[in-house]
Order: structure tokens, then C-alpha cells, then sequence
């Protein structure tokens, strides 16, 4: 860091003490003190102004100190931060869980609050699991999803992330085996001619084909496959999948954590197949980033499933999860402020616009020697490198530039909050094209 005279005193103590993502006690990162944050600008300690190219990671989607969803905050602190929801009940969840289904995928009918997104997967994960033993069929327990996937951190989560590039070898014998298919190829159209049809099906149907007796469900992250690679897809594979499911009496769950909420163009990402999933988990942007909350959504079918009373199955019917900080009223109270705020904002011209800017302006990255791809879905630019970047050394180039973000392996990619100005997506762009630049240049 530049300048440490202008660091905070904690910050050595943090460093000895405090674990940040993926990292090493040992020998961490640097990290970037934050003092406060408003609108799309992260303030650092020492009184650096960065734009945050990143919504901290997909969350941040109106921004940061937003009046709107400050008042919501406080309006629910003041009458109860948290009571427990066994037994108990609030507003804030029942509105929460309107207000979500009025905008989930026709056919979600129940909602199940848990506190993070991974956790939404475990429970996505139950529902399945539960609904197959309730019809008395215990050998349908295994998950098939594709690569390049990623679901989470927990146990069951990472089960169905990529099994190379995910932390399948780290856990080995500990996680449930489950199957994998071969991701579709890269797409940004939906036209397939009826040789890529069959070419980009073959490996997921041959799979459910061989397995679909022992198989409980597919899971996948629909269209924009995030944090396994950044990979976007076309739909035409989703709805080919959802027919498969049909034809194979398969549940379907989708992970609409990062893509949720209009990240690519549409409120979730499924519809731009124009296809309804039996489960889908939400997280990351639902309360526009201002509090840990995510949701597990489900159909009647698969509700009425997990409780259906079979001769040889006496199991009460009940879906075992019950986080301590189920349905946190603050939380579903931002929740609805900012799903509102979404909703009177001319959301879908926001992403249009950026989007269009990310594809004007990240294409010149295209030409440089040490990159292999750019694309845009929606509001997500990405541009890919032949090498795996320099993390820490990329991102002090973009902090000189006044831009955050966080590069991951080979990928440089930006997903703003929507309510970032044209001009503040062009210097997160040039900052973009300047590092990629500098980085071929050493390749
Ligand atoms: C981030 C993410 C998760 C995990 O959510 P956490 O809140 O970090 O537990 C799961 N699935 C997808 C697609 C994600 O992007």
C-alpha cells in the first residue's frame, strides 16, 4: 500500500487475526481498509476514492448508502432487530415472501429464509433429497450439474461445484459424489442448428439417460455460469435441460444467487429461456447488498412432495432446516425496499445501457496479445487472459486508477451497481483495457 503512515492503527492487529476470503493467515493479501461507501465510491481509510466496479460481488446493485433502503433499515430497528422464527412470525417476512413471489418464475409458490447463499443451496439440496424419500424412492439421492459450475462453500455446495477448478481435491472422500456433465460450450446468441443441438447435449443427456433412477435432481447456475469461470451460455441448453428433467422425472434447481435480480438483462436469468425451475435459491443482491439473507424458493409439487404421507415412509413431513437467523426482520425489510427500489427504477434500461457500454468499450481488449475472450451479458464484463493475473499487483494498478475490482484466475470482469454513471463505467473500462494492456505487455 502507498501510503502507510495514513493507515488505520487496527489494521496490523486485522492482518495477524482476521481470515479474509481464501486466504492465507500466513501470508495474506494486501487488504484495502474501508472507511465508508456512498453511491458507487468505496473510501478508503487513508481518503482514497475508489468506483466499485465489482457491487461487492454481485450485491451492491442500487449502490451503497442508499436513502431508501438506510430508512427501511432503521424503520425495523427500531421496533425488533431479530426474534427467533420458530414458533414466531413477523411482517417484514411475510411481505418479503409476497413480494418475491410476484417476481419469481411462475410456479414458485414457497419460500424457505435462510442467511447466506450457500446455505440456500443446502437447503435447495434437502428439499430434493426429502421430496424422493417421501415417495419412497431413497436411491434417488444423487445431483448431476455441469462444470464450471459454482454453488457455494459449504459441504453439500461444493459436492456440485466444478470438480477440478473447485475444492474438490482439497476435500477428497468428504464430499458426496455426485455427477458431473460437460458445460455448454461459450454463447452469447440462442441459435443452435441442429448439430450443435445435439453435440451440446450429448454429455448432460447421456448421463441422465444412464443414471436418472438414482439421480434427485439437476442443478445449475442458468445462462452466466459465475465464480466456476464466468461463462455465459445459450438458453436453447437450459430449456433442453428443463425438457429432460420433465422427460426423467427430475427436479430442477437453479442457483439464481449471482444472477438474480436483474443482472443479466431480465429480473432472473431462467426466463431468458422462458423456463420455471422446481427450486431456485436467491441470494447476493436480494437485499441490494446490505445484509446477509438468501432464499430458497419451491413449487407445489415439490412442497406437496416433501410432505406426501407414503405406507412405507412414516416420516412426518416436515423440511429439516431451521437457521437461528431465519427470516432476520432487518434483513427481509431491506429485502423489500430494495426489490421495490428495483422495481420503480428503470432497471432493464440501466442494464441495457451498460451493457452496451461494457461491449463498446472493453473491445478493444480484444485485439491485445494476452487475451483469449471478452464478453458481456447484461451488466457483466468480462475479459479473459491466457494467464492467471497477478491479483494483488493488477489490483493496486486499478486502485492507482481509482477502480475496484477483484480479478479471479485468468478473468478481469466488472458487474457494477446499476446505478453507475456512463462516465464511471468508462474510467472502470479504461482501468480495465490499462491493466489488460500492461499485463500482455509483460506475457
Ligand atoms: C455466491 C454464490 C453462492 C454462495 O453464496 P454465499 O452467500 O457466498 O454463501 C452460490 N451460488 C452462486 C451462483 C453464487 O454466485
Amino acid at each position: 500500500m502507498s501510503d502507510l503512515e495514513n493507515q488505520p492503527d487496527w489494521l496490523n492487529f486485522e492482518r495477524e487475526h482476521v481470515w479474509h476470503p481464501y486466504a492465507s493467515m500466513k501470508n495474506p493479501m494486501p487488504v484495502y481498509p474501508v472507511k465508508s461507501a456512498s453511491g458507487v465510491t468505496l473510501t478508503f481509510e487513508d481518503g482514497r476514492e475508489v468506483i466499485d466496479g465489482m457491487a461487492s460481488w454481485w450485491c451492491a446493485i442500487h449502490g451503497y448508502n442508499v436513502p431508501e433502503l438506510n430508512s427501511a433499515v432503521e424503520s425495523q430497528l427500531s421496533k425488533m432487530a431479530h426474534v427467533m422464527f420458530g414458533g414466531l412470525t413477523h411482517e417484514p417476512a411475510a411481505g418479503l415472501a409476497e413480494k418475491l413471489l410476484s417476481i419469481a418464475p411462475a410456479g414458485m409458490e414457497h419460500v424457505f429464509f435462510s442467511d447466506s447463499g450457500s446455505v440456500s443451496v443446502e437447503v435447495a439440496i434437502k428439499m430434493a433429497l426429502q421430496y424422493w424419500q417421501a415417495q419412497g424412492k431413497n436411491e434417488r439421492r444423487r445431483l448431476l450439474t455441469i462444470r464450471s459450475g459454482y454453488h457455494g462453500d459449504t459441504f453439500g455446495a461444493m459436492s456440485v461445484c466444478d470438480p477440478d477448478a473447485g475444492m474438490h481435491h482439497l476435500f477428497t472422500g468428504m464430499l458426496a459424489q455426485q455427477l458431473f456433465a460437460d458445460a455448454p460450450t461459450l454463447a452469447s446468441d440462442d441459435a443452435w442448428n441442429e448439430s450443435q443441438a445435439v453435440s451440446q447435449m450429448a454429455s448432460i443427456k447421456s448421463r441422465i439417460k444412464t443414471h436418472h433412477h438414482e439421480l434427485a435432481a439437476v442443478i445449475l447456475e442458468p445462462i452466466v455460469q459465475g465464480a466456476g469461470g464466468m461463462r455465459f451460455y445459450a438458453p436453447e441448453f437450459l430449456r433442453q435441460v428443463r425438457a429432460l428433467c420433465d422427460e426423467y422425472e427430475l427436479l430442477l434447481i437453479l442457483d439464481e444467487i449471482a444472477t438474480g435480480f436483474g443482472r443479466t438483462g431480465t429480473m432472473f436469468a431462467c426466463e431468458h429461456a422462458g423456463i420455471e425451475p422446481d427450486i431456485m435459491c436467491v441470494g447476493k443482491a436480494l437485499t441490494g447488498g446490505y445484509m446477509t439473507l438468501a432464499a430458497t424458493l419451491c413449487s407445489s409439487k415439490v412442497s406437496d412432495g416433501i410432505h406426501a404421507d407414503f405406507e412405507d415412509n412414516k416420516r412426518s413431513g416436515v423440511l429439516m432446516h431451521g437457521p437461528t437467523f431465519m427470516a432476520n426482520p432487518l434483513a427481509c425489510s431491506v429485502a423489500i425496499a430494495s426489490i421495490d427500489l428495483l422495481l420503480s427504477s428503470p432497471w432493464q434500461q440501466r442494464v441495457r445501457s451498460i451493457e452496451q457500454q461494457l461491449e463498446k468499450e472493453l473491445a478493444p481488449c480484444r485485439e491485445m496479445a494476452g487475451v483469449t475472450d471478452v464478453r458481456v451479458k447484461g451488466a457483466i464484463g468480462v475479459v479473459e487472459m491466457k494467464e492467471p493475473v497477478d491479483v494483488a499487483a493488477v489490483q493496486s494498478q486499478l486502485v492507482e486508477q481509482g477502480v475496484w475490482l477483484r480479478p479471479f484466475g485468468k478473468l478481469i470482469y466488472t458487474m457494477p451497481p446499476y446505478v453507475i454513471t456512463a462516465q464511471q463505467l468508462s474510467r472502470v473500462t479504461s482501468a480495465m483495457c490499462e491493466v489488460v494492456t500492461s499485463s500482455s505487455s509483460h506475457t
